[in-house]
């Protein structure tokens, strides 16, 4: 069975893991114990790689699930445009504090020295003031703008170190202006949507704009793809609501984000881009150095078992890995250890029990049906909530309300299966009948998962779905079911 994404006791995990693939996920026979450790959700980062390597990782995993059985979603990560510092005629060069040294953006071919290097984004000059700190390498070096000189930006190291090709450049504070799809995104659409990814991942995201052209173009390449914005510059904490508006997920990118705002703006942050994007009926996802220890270690440090617990408390439908599987020694342990870390987590957060969207007035009707359903399930005992989807609409608007009860999103569409692995508490399951029967529908449900122990005689279940099989964003219905002792619904409770 595919509804059970744990393959290690009888928890249930709420919180969905997103695993980075690379060259230590390569081999199969890792990538099926990643899949039966939890993973749910695999990322292509277009940063790294040729295109073919993540074409050939996109067909091993959908190979490797489906002869699991397991239910799983692609999601390409799009590079955007990502402020680089050219190549060195050595690789590197080694900075110390104090030294003067040049971004040179009117010559961006002749290769660096320990004195200047190229960057080929043209408005830097334009962009960065006398007094700005700009961050090299996600902020392991920085050095202060002294003046600009025409294309070049004459700068003072503040904190040096070794200096490689190609590392990325940000601008404390923000404000380095570059617009959201850059050339090399543009192609990697088109092999997104060849490769039939669930999820597209913009980078860099500005505004809602950026989404809006994104999805636009994934849709002219004949992807249906749901679109994640990553929130990792100043300019999308300013536009925050709009983008959460045009999206489908929300990506707290911690790592680019960090650079630009501050260590000491970002848990506040993570916590006012999770609320927001939930506030929004949005999935939303932490990411970045969750584990990064474990790239090297068999086991996680306390910092990183507490950051993974909070996120999963701050209300993050995923927690995401990025090196520790992509290139990090222990793949497999590292996803077994943030299973661990959030089923412990989400016991704790049970007992909070929570429910929101009450107070507010519905334009749906199947967001009226979903709330309905969790004010119920807060307040009566059940022991699971089946909701019969299409397009997997009811089980978003269920998942948005934490509680301790499993929803059981069955459904008919593939491409709607694959995107609820990233909700949380959603279990997606095969709807194996195609009978437009209600009655019929219903029974088949409820036998799948008493067959499979999900479910037990006496269980009672509340169940969603639309008088109408097979239409999207068609629920109207809301039922309570006790199981009987064949495991068939009991109307008389
Ligand atoms: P990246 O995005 O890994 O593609 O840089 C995530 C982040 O910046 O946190
Ligand atoms: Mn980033």
């Amino acid at each position: 069975m595919n509804f059970n994404p744990d393959s290690t006791g009888n928890h249930k995990r709420q919180t969905k893991i997103i695993a980075t693939l690379g060259p230590a996920t390569d081999d199969p026979a890792v990538l099926e114990r990643v899949i039966a450790a939890g993973a749910s959700v695999f990322r292509l980062n277009m940063s790294h790689g040729k295109g073919e390597d993540q074409l050939e990782r996109a067909r091993l995993v959908r190979k490797v699930s489906s002869r699991m059985d397991r239910e799983v979603a692609l999601l390409a990560d799009l590079q955007g445009p990502k402020i680089r510092v050219e190549r060195f005629t050595d690789g590197q060069v080694d900075l110390a504090a104090g030294d003067e040294f040049i971004l040179d953006a009117e010559d961006d071919t002749t290769p660096g020295t320990k004195e200047r290097v190229g960057v080929s984004y043209k408005g830097l000059p334009r962009d960065v003031h006398p007094g700005d700190v700009l961050l090299l390498d996600d902020g392991l070096i920085s050095m202060v703008v002294e003046r600009v000189d025409g294309g070049k930006v004459h700068c003072t190291v503040e904190l040096g170190g070794i200096l490689r090709d190609r590392k990325g450049l940000n601008l404390k504070g923000g404000g380095l202006s570059i617009s959201g799809l850059a050339d090399h995104d543009l192609s990697h659409i088109e092999l997104a949507a060849r490769m039939g990814v669930d999820y597209l991942a913009v980078s860099f995201v500005s505004d809602e704009r950026d989404i809006n052209r994104a999805r636009k173009l994934m849709r002219k390449a004949g992807s249906e793809a749901a679109l994640v914005a990553k929130i990792e510059r100043m300019e999308a904490i300013e536009n925050l609501e709009e983008i959460c508006d045009a999206a489908d997920v929300i990506m707290v990118a911690r790592g680019d984000l960090g650079v630009e705002i501050g260590d000491e703006e970002l848990p506040g942050l993570q916590k006012r881009i999770i609320r927001t994007a939930l506030k929004h009926n949005r999935i939303v996802t932490t990411a970045t150095q969750m584990m990064q220890s474990m790239v090297e270690n068999p086991v996680p440090t306390r910092a990183e078992i507490l950051d993974v617990a909070n996120a999963v408390i701050d209300g993050s439908d995923a927690v995401m890995l990025s090196a520790e599987t992509a290139v990090g020694k222990h793949p497999v342990r590292v996803i077994e250890s943030v299973h661990r870390i959030c089923v412990g987590a989400e016991r704790h957060f049970e007992q909070e029990g929570v429910v929101t969207h009450l107070n507010v007035r519905f334009q749906r009707i199947d967001q009226a049906i979903a709330m309905a359903a969790m004010f119920m399930a807060t307040n009566v005992s059940v022991q699971a909530i089946i909701a019969l989807t299409e397009s997997g609409s009811t089980a978003q608007w269920l998942s948005r309300v934490q509680s301790a009860v499993p929803i059981y999103a069955f459904s008919r569409n593939e491409a709607s299966r694959r995107r609820m692995t990233l909700f949380r508490d959603v279990y997606p399951v095969k709807l194996e009948t195609d009978s437009e029967d209600e009655e019929l529908v219903v029974q088949s449900a409820l036998q799948k998962l008493w067959r499979t122990g999900a479910l037990v005689s006496g269980d009672r279940v509340i169940v969603t779905m639309g008088d109408r099989m097979g239409r999207s964003g068609g629920t109207n219905t809301l039922r309570y079911i006790k199981l009987d002792a064949d495991g068939r619904s009991h109307y008389a409770v």
